[in-house]
């Protein structure tokens, strides 16, 4: 009897937390890039179909798993830093991984019409655009100052903050990527309506350009947006 009340309890405890743990598509997705990142830090790359049989596959539509906002930093990847095929993300790369109303359209574009059920926001460590923030004195030039003034409330956040010259540059870029996650949830109509349908997860994260590593990046709960489209 003690034996069966113990298989009973044990039997509970696996159903709620498989309940609990379940993960809906955005988790799954986020799973398949986290391991795809840990593939391509181990140097062990999983075989990608980038033949000419998937591509006919893929000229039919696609289905990208994933949407991604990342720098155009030539060391950050999204294929080869999450281990990912043809057809598998959809990226958005502008210089420090801000957002303009452009973006913001692909992104609408990526989650609304091509249903992908994650978008990852990813800053990376030693970005040259929030450098050049950091050091911005004056006008920059011609429209580097459109990517600088975007930049330049997370350094001013960071300055204040305090610290040695790295924690700040440190410092400023995550609060960049924060203020991209704002920048989103605010400035778009649409993604924060299928975040509260459940149909979008947004995370966040730092690229680590010397050790390949994706580090999380916690962001502020969503409150679920009272605008409609
Ligand atoms: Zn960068």
């Amino acid at each position: 009897m003690k034996q069966f009340k113990i298989l009973i309890s044990l039997f509970i405890v696996v159903v709620f937390s498989g309940i609990v743990f379940a993960g809906g598509a955005g988790d799954e997705a986020l799973q398949k890039l986290m391991d795809g990142n840990k593939r391509y830090v181990a140097g062990n790359l999983a075989t990608k179909d980038i033949g000419d049989t998937k591509r006919k596959e893929l000229s039919k539509g696609q289905k990208p798993f994933a949407i991604v906002v990342t720098c155009s930093d030539s060391r950050v990847p999204p294929e080869i830093l999450f281990d990912q095929g043809l057809g598998d993300i959809f990226i958005i790369r502008v210089a420090g991984n801000v957002v303009d109303p452009i973006a913001l359209g692909s992104i609408e574009y990526g989650a609304e019409h091509l249903n992908a059920p994650l978008l990852f926001i990813l800053g990376h460590t030693n970005c040259g655009a929030v450098k050049a923030t950091l050091e911005a004195k004056g006008k920059p030039e011609g429209n580097i100052g459109a990517i600088v003034k975007k930049i330049m409330p997370a350094v001013e956040k960071a300055k204040k903050k305090g610290g040695t010259e790295d924690e700040i540059f440190e410092a400023a870029i995550k609060e960049n990527v924060k203020n991209v996650y704002d920048d989103v949830m605010k400035k778009s109509n649409i993604i924060p309506h299928l975040v509260g349908e459940g149909k979008l997860k947004i995370v966040a994260g730092e690229y680590d350009i010397t050790t390949g590593e994706v580090e999380m990046i916690e962001l502020p709960k969503a409150t679920p947006s009272k605008k409609t489209h």
